[in-house]
């Protein structure tokens, strides 16, 4: 039975009540979290409130970052037994797990070395004035997560907040919050004062609402659906509060007709079958020049119908999705689709031997998608990848450019001025070129624009998004 902590301490919802935590491979439940209140949302942020004013809000930075690089050593000392738990609850295939759990540590260490270098300026100003520009932690940031990765959100929302000195108080997804509730025991045995991190486990429209409309949190950030975050920026609005938004994506590949087709059609298969498609940076359109459309897809719809989606054990191309709504809403997309008599170019398989409870879809790969069909502007978020044709290099920017969200994207060419054009004009936080990094490495700013959210998260700038800049002015006379 899984317990919120606060202020250092394991504790059950106020309210007494539950919520049961299902094995999406099964579809049976397995444990269970407390259904978290505005009550329980009040006792973190009150023991947030009090660890910035006690012994956390008093470390150096140095000390909050060998605090960090403690849990990243504690972290992957635990490696595979977090992994296990990953996989349990959202299951996912053991190798993806094990490689998020990394990239849990990888944050801890990223961060953990970084808290102390995050220097202020000093500026020329009129003569007999002194003025520096300082970094300082916001206070106590509120943080919403989604359930798709847990533990590398945990890494990438809440781990460069504590570097820079704010108490965080997290809930994360009522469908996957074991992992960060295991980190914050981590934490504690990495010598995390009581108070500096808070997790309150429960629904959104509970918990997470309480949360955003605290009157005693100085930052929100939210990572999820579009949907959601405006009802989040709202909230912040509401109290003039700073929010980041990381929200979801409609990525694209842009294939041109001088690109090496092999080593493309590798990446692509990858970056819609990873987390079976639940990834906001899935490479969800494939954008393929019309000289080599054919030649392509029929290269891609090869290896697609190799794909397996399985258990974690089996550990195949993707696991089952999050849950049987998830799992509707996707199976969803695939039946308009079909009915609008798209295509489909190939479909990968579910394993044999799961469980039929599991809550799995076959990878599909559909094409020529019409330009304004649902597939080719709405984020799925399962393993469904969408082919079109495009024209020339005006067009593929047009095309990729075409839909509400911008998260990231690859381009795919020989051409050294084309990759260089291409990328430039692409309206997204991040573009790949030759390469494709769903989610991409820790040490790279990552967000959105448009309905894909703003604000920046992971690399060195993250330290500063969450910081809050003041200026000195002092007249130290003649
Ligand atoms: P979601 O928006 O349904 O839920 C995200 C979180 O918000 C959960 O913890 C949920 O409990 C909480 N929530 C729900 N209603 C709330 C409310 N009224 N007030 C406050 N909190 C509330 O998203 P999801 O289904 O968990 O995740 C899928 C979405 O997340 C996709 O759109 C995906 O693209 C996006 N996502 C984006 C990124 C990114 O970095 N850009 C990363 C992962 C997921």
């Amino acid at each position: 039975m899984a317990q919120h902590f606060i202020g250092g301490r394991w504790v059950g919802a106020s309210s007494g009540q539950t919520l049961p935590v299902l094995d999406p491979a099964t579809g049976e439940p397995f444990d269970t979290i407390p259904r978290g209140t505005a009550a329980d949302i009040d006792a973190a942020v009150r023991a947030a409130r009090a660890a910035r004013r006690g012994a956390w809000g008093r470390m150096t930075a140095a000390e909050r970052g060998r605090i960090l690089l403690r849990m990243s050593a504690l972290i992957l000392a635990r490696h595979e037994e977090l992994a296990r738990l990953e996989a349990h609850d959202t299951g996912k295939p053991m190798s993806q797990a094990r490689n998020d759990i990394a990239v849990a540590a990888r944050y801890c260490e990223f961060y953990g070395g970084a808290a102390d270098k995050l220097h202020g300026e000093h500026l020329p100003y009129l003569n007999d004035f002194h003025v520096v520009v300082v970094h300082e932690p916001y206070g106590v940031t509120a943080h919403i997560l989604p359930w798709n990765y847990p533990a590398q959100m945990f890494g990438r929302s809440v781990v460069p907040a504590l570097a820079t000195g704010n108490a965080a108080v997290l809930k994360p997804s009522e469908d996957a919050c074991l992992s960060p509730l295991a980190l914050c025991g981590i934490a504690q045995e990495a010598g995390l004062p009581d108070g500096a991190l808070n997790v309150v486990c429960g629904l959104g429209e509970e918990a997470g609402a309480a949360l955003t409309r605290h009157g005693d949190i100085d930052f929100v950030t939210f990572t999820g659906s579009p949907e959601v975050g405006t009802i989040v920026q709202k909230a912040a609005a509401e109290r003039t509060l700073k929010c980041v938004l990381e929200l979801g994506g409609k990525s694209p590949h842009l294939v041109f007709d001088d690109a090496d087709l092999e080593r493309t059609a590798g990446f692509v298969i990858k970056a819609i079958t990873q987390n079976a498609g639940q990834t906001c940076s899935a490479g969800s359109r494939l954008l393929v020049q019309r000289s080599i459309y054919d030649e392509f897809t029929a290269m891609v719809a090869e290896r697609f119908r190799a794909t397996v989606a399985g258990t974690p054990d089996q550990d195949r191309d993707c696991g089952p999705l999050i849950n049987q709504a998830q799992q509707r809403r996707v199976q969803g997309f695939v039946d308009r689709a079909r009915a609008a008599g798209i295509p489909v170019l190939a479909q990968g398989r579910v394993a044999e031997g799961v469980h039929p409870g599991g809550f799995y879809v076959a990878p599909i790969l559909f094409g020529a998608v019409p330009r304004t069909h649902e597939l080719a502007c709405d984020e799925v978020f399962g393993p469904v990848l969408a082919a079109m044709p495009f024209e020339d290099e005006a067009d593929a920017i047009e095309l990729a450019n075409a839909t509400d969200y911008g998260l990231i994207a690859a381009v795919w060419t020989r051409d050294g001025g084309r990759q260089t054009r291409v990328a430039r004009a692409l309206q997204c936080g991040q573009v790949y070129v030759n390469s494709y990094g769903a989610g991409g490495g820790v040490e790279l700013p990552f967000g959105g624009v448009k309905k894909s959210g703003h604000g920046r998260e992971k690399g060195f700038l993250a330290l500063q998004e969450f910081c809050t800049v003041k200026t000195i002015v002092q007249y130290h006379g003649a």
